[in-house]
């Protein structure tokens, strides 16, 4: 049967900056790949900067500059300095990049431009085929490959597919691989705003008893917010005109940027953990969104995901330079068992920092505010975490 259709050596569904990331890191290595894309590229801008915005740690702008995506980017603005401080205790804690020796914490990038910028590392690579807009009507998994049918007719034969189509992933339902998920029962509100005094790349987050509010430096001294409130708040926050909205999130965020003057089109996201019961199967493997997602409070979606991609891509190649077929279980349980610990970690700080941060127990405040007052004036484990955070201090494979 498979002498009828086309060959590639991976298909990929899902060309978000997970899947693109994928494709990136394995582009040179003189395989056929093949991504399939549902949807044009297109964005929601609020004053001119992406809805989506996203925050990438140090280790993974190093990944993305190592293979040569970050030089098209349009533009980016570094973190220099985090502010954290918890509303109801009043403990807070700052980080700045200087302690640990770097220039920036991370780089702030609207998600358009990290696409367009991948996009366009690809579309000059030979061997690599981004079919978009396009779906996969039908997925057959067999011993010694997989049989893709895209909606358009044409039919591929691949020893790997990869599921990067996010956090409702078609192809997982198709696998029939079941999720663990938690509703967080808030929502994430983001919008442009325009302070009037100028961020100087300090990244603030301040934890309010409803959720956190987030206030990311972007270009042209303007802030993205991610506001994550319970699901009423959130709603009563999403109904208000500009002028009532921009009283509440002055009131929440305080002076520090003093009067904050414009926000623009508001957007709200449902917010919800999940994670895959299994990153693997035979020829198929999960990545980004589609095996989990966190909540964005300490905005590390993405990171996990391009770390993912890399460390996949890592294993693909090792596999092909071995001639190892790369769809087989035991290459696959390489890439789940790299990342796994990674991946439980992060969820787990995150569902943590959740309950703690929501909790209106003033025992559980004080604790709060004794821990950050504990991480911020011990140096060694302020480094770590810092260092741990930014992801420098994981082996992530920078190049394949
Ligand atoms: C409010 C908010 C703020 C965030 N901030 C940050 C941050 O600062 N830093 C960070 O690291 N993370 C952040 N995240 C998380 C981050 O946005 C996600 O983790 C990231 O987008 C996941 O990328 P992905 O490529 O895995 O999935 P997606 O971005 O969901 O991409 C999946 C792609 O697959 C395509 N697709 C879907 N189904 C199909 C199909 N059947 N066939 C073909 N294609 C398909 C989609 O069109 C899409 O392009 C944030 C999330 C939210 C909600």
């Amino acid at each position: 049967m498979s002498g009828m259709l086309e060959r590639v050596d991976l298909v990929i569904v899902g060309g978000g900056m997970v899947g693109l990331t994928l494709a990136a890191a394995l582009r040179n290595q003189g395989m056929r790949l093949l991504v399939v894309e549902r949807a044009e590229p297109s964005a929601h801008c609020s004053l001119g900067i992406d809805c989506r915005v996203s925050a990438i740690v140090r280790g993974n702008v190093d990944v993305l500059r190592a293979m040569g995506v970050w030089s098209h980017l349009a533009r980016s603005s570094p973190i220099a300095r985090m502010q954290v401080w918890d509303d109801q205790e009043g403990g807070g804690i700052r980080f700045d990049a200087l302690e640990i020796g770097e220039e920036s914490l991370g780089q702030m990038v609207e998600n358009r431009h990290l696409l367009a910028a991948l996009r366009r590392v690809l579309l000059r690579s030979d061997g690599v085929e981004l079919c978009s807009p396009a779906t996969v009507a039908g997925v057959a998994w067999r011993r010694d490959g997989v049989r893709v049918e895209l909606a358009d007719g044409r039919a591929l034969w691949t020893p790997l597919i990869v599921a990067a189509d996010g956090a409702r992933s078609w192809l997982r339902q198709q696998a029939g691989i079941a999720v663990w998920r938690h509703d967080l029962r808030q929502r994430a509100i983001v919008a442009t705003i325009k302070p009037q005094h100028h961020h100087r790349q300090v990244a603030y987050q301040r934890f309010l008893a409803t959720g956190p509010l987030a206030l990311l430096p972007m270009a042209d001294g303007l802030c993205s917010i991610v506001w994550s409130a319970d699901n009423a708040r959130a709603e009563q926050l999403m109904a208000m005109d500009e002028e009532a909205f921009l009283r509440e999130l002055q009131l929440a965020f305080g002076p520090s940027l003093g009067r904050i003057e414009q926000c623009g089109t508001r957007t709200a996201f449902p917010l919800c953990s999940r994670l895959a019961h299994h990153l693997v199967r035979p020829r198929l493997a999960l990545i980004g969104d589609a095996a989990h997602t966190i909540h964005p409070l300490a905005g590390l979606g993405v990171n996990l995901g391009i770390r993912d991609a890399m460390v996949l891509a890592r294993e693909i190649a090792d596999a092909r330079r071995f001639d190892e077929d790369w769809g087989a279980m035991e290459v696959l349980a390489e890439y789940r068992n790299q990342r796994l610990p990674d991946v439980l970690a992060v969820m787990g700080a995150m569902e943590g920092f959740h309950h703690l941060f929501t909790s209106r127990l003033p025992a559980i405040a004080r604790l709060r505010a004794a821990g950050m007052r504990l991480v911020g004036n011990s140096g060694p484990i302020k480094s770590l975490l810092m260092r741990n955070s930014t992801g420098l201090s994981l082996p992530i494979p920078r190049e394949v």
